[in-house]
This record gives C-alpha cells, sequence and structure tokens, in this order.
C-alpha cells in the first residue's frame, strides 16, 4: 500500500446502509443515499446498491455518472442547484434535480424537450435556513412559471436545513414545507408526491417519532458514512463511526520544546497560533497535511496521540504518551470522524483508497 491511505471498511459500511434503510423504511420513508462527501466513489456506490437503496444523489454532474456506472436502475438526483449552462448533461445523466429558479427550470425543460424525453424536478423551499429554496411567498409564482413548462414533472418539493445558518429541524418548519406544497399542488392542479424532508440533521426528529407523516423522502450522506447524526454530531447506536480510517506513515520522531523558538507571527494558513509550555516533548511528523484532510476531524487510535497542529503536507503530533512509541517508517491509524475530512481524502487524488471487505 502506498501512504497516506484511507482505508474503508465495507462491512462496516453495510451495516450503516442497511440500518438506515431499516429505520427509514419502517417509517415509509424512502431515503435517498448522497454520495458527494467520498465522491462517488466506485467501490461504495456498489456496496450502497447492494445494501439496497434504490435512490441516490451528488452534487456533482462526474459523480452521477459514476452512479450510472456503478449503481444502474438506481434513481439518480442531482443535489445541488443545475448550472444553466449544463442543463442538458443534467437532464442527460439525473431523472430529477433540486430546484429553485424559473430560469434554470427553463433551461431544463428546453433541454429535455431537445432530448424527446421528461425530466423530474424537485422544487426547494427555504423554510428559514437562508441556503437554497424558494421564499414560501413565491411558491404560487413558481407553480404559476412551472405550468408552461410541459417537458418537467413536478415529483417533490424539499428542503435543507442546518447547512448555512444552522436551523434546527423542527415542527414548525416541516409545517412551512408542508403549506409550500399544499399551494404549488393548487396551482398546479395535481399531487406532488415527494416530501423530501432534509438531511443528516433530521435524524433525530426521526427517531423521536416527530418528523410529520407526509415527510416521504430524506437525503442522506453524513449518518450513513460517519454512523453519526450530523445536528450535533451525535453517535448513533447500531451505526458505526468507523468505516474510514486513514493512514499514515512516520517521517521524523524527535523530542522538541512545546514553545517554538523566536519570535512568532502567522502561520502557513493565515492563522496566529498558541503554545502552552509542557517542557520538551516527544513528538512525530507523518506525511498527510491539510491539502488532503481537515485535522479536526481525524481521531488518533492510540489514545495517547495528539494532533498539535498541521502544514499542508505534514501532520505534526504528540507522541509523548503514545502506547508503543513510533519509528519512522511506522504506519499511525487515524479513524475519520470528521465530514470535511472525509470530503477532502476522497477528493484527493494523492490518498491511496484501500478496501477492506472481510469482517472485522
Ligand atoms: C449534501 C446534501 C445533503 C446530505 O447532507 P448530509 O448532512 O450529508 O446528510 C442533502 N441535501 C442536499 C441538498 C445536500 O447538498
Amino acid at each position: 500500500m502506498q501512504y497516506p491511505a484511507v482505508e474503508v471498511n465495507l462491512k462496516r459500511l453495510d451495516t450503516n446502509a442497511r440500518y438506515i434503510l431499516r429505520e427509514c423504511r419502517r417509517r415509509e420513508i424512502e431515503p435517498t443515499a448522497v454520495t458527494k462527501v467520498v465522491s462517488a466513489h466506485p467501490e461504495l456506490v456498489r456496496c450502497l446498491h447492494a445494501a439496497g437503496f434504490r435512490s441516490m444523489a451528488d452534487s456533482r454532474l462526474a459523480n452521477l455518472r459514476s452512479l450510472a456506472q456503478h449503481a444502474p436502475g438506481v434513481q439518480r438526483g442531482l443535489l445541488r442547484l443545475p448550472m444553466p449552462s449544463r442543463a442538458r448533461e443534467t437532464v442527460e445523466l439525473a431523472q430529477l434535480s433540486l430546484n429553485s429558479e424559473v430560469e434554470t427550470l427553463k433551461a431544463l425543460d428546453g433541454a429535455a424537450g431537445d432530448l424527446g424525453g421528461r425530466h423530474g424536478v424537485v422544487i426547494m423551499v427555504d423554510v428559514g435556513d437562508l441556503r437554497e429554496g424558494v421564499w414560501p411567498d413565491e411558491i404560487e409564482d413558481m407553480g404559476n412559471a412551472l405550468q408552461n413548462l410541459s417537458h418537467l414533472d413536478v415529483v417533490g418539493v424539499g428542503t435543507n436545513l442546518a447547512c448555512y445558518g444552522g436551523v434546527i429541524p423542527d415542527e414548525e418548519n416541516m409545517a412551512r414545507l408542508l403549506r409550500a406544497r399544499s399551494v404549488l399542488q393548487g396551482v398546479l392542479g395535481r399531487r406532488i408526491p415527494m416530501v423530501s424532508g432534509g438531511n443528516s440533521a433530521n435524524w433525530s426528529m426521526l427517531e423521536a417519532g416527530e418528523v410529520p407523516g407526509e415527510v416521504n423522502n430524506l437525503r442522506l450522506g453524513e449518518i450513513i458514512f460517519l454512523g453519526n447524526e450530523s445536528m450535533y454530531r451525535r453517535p448513533i447506536a447500531g451505526m458505526h463511526q468507523d468505516v474510514f480510517t486513514l493512514c499514515a506513515e512516520v517521517l521524523e520522531v524527535k523530542v522538541k520544546p512545546s514553545m517554538p523558538l523566536g519570535e512568532t507571527g502567522q502561520d502557513a494558513f493565515g492563522q496566529t497560533p498558541q503554545f502552552e509550555d509542557h517542557g520538551d516533548r516527544l513528538r512525530a511528523i507523518v506525511g498527510v497535511g491539510r491539502a488532503d484532510v481537515e485535522p479536526d476531524g481525524l481521531q488518533p487510535e492510540d489514545p495517547g496521540i495528539h494532533i498539535l497542529g498541521a502544514s499542508s503536507d505534514h501532520l505534526i503530533l504528540d507522541v509523548e504518551s503514545a502506547e508503543e512509541r513510533p519509528a519512522v517508517g511506522d504506519v499511525l491509524r487515524f479513524t475519520v470522524r470528521g465530514y470535511s475530512a472525509l470530503l477532502y481524502l476522497f477528493m484527493s487524488r494523492y490518498v491511496e483508497k484501500s478496501m477492506i471487505r472481510e469482517l472485522p
């Protein structure tokens, strides 16, 4: 194996995927697996497909291509609002997309017409988080505009919470989504089958039985891969929080003082670091850095190892209390617990992806 590498335990991912499918389906929710955090990696997509997901979504067209190839037959959705300049590819690659702009809907309608097909749209409603979505008092206008777009099917309404504004999903904002759906159904004179109530931040609400019965879809990424809901990052019992392990090679081991020598200014990333004097400490450097991972999202497997900081390509560790004193050339392991950490690892072509299939 080449380092740095991220090890994926497919058995644990399978367990997580099946847990989510079971918990959702017994509440009559058909979940969509969101694959952007792993760049729709072929092996992971196949694992989710085999576990039984019938709907998958991603924010990038290139990743939708991977879904088409590795999870044939699943419904594919584009999560990020479509780019008008890529309306045609959107219609070609996705059966549905999330939308909030009439101009874009017109472009999708035109593309669907040109291709001799149809395209499903989920109208996003902003119920307070201030990311994407139509403001509730503009739903009626949106409905009127949609009536002229004959190659589009309005398959759902959706919302996204806890993303930009950090707004907690609750009964009030869910009710706002359902009201928007009624208004839209009234204008269109048709039933809108899907109500997509949110993401991994809705999980506590689901567990508490507080998701309204009309909600029949959630778009879930973080909880499947990391085994935690995303409002408070609470681990879910029965799920694995250690699907992903980062392995990095030790490049230097030396005793050094815990305070830098000389006057200090900004570090490589424009931050002014603070130090506490703990005397001389044994430190190690491993060959991975901020270019490939967000260090805050890593948890060393050895509880005696602490992450001190990182530059682009070096992660600096305090190994004074390590269970085993690391040597140059050793490989240290870190559980990937953070969403950004996972996102960057899969986006980086410098990080090897290694699949573990057997039982742990
Ligand atoms: C990323 C994304 C999701 C999934 O969010 P998680 O927190 O990973 O569950 C859902 N909906 C949209 C629109 C997204 O962009």
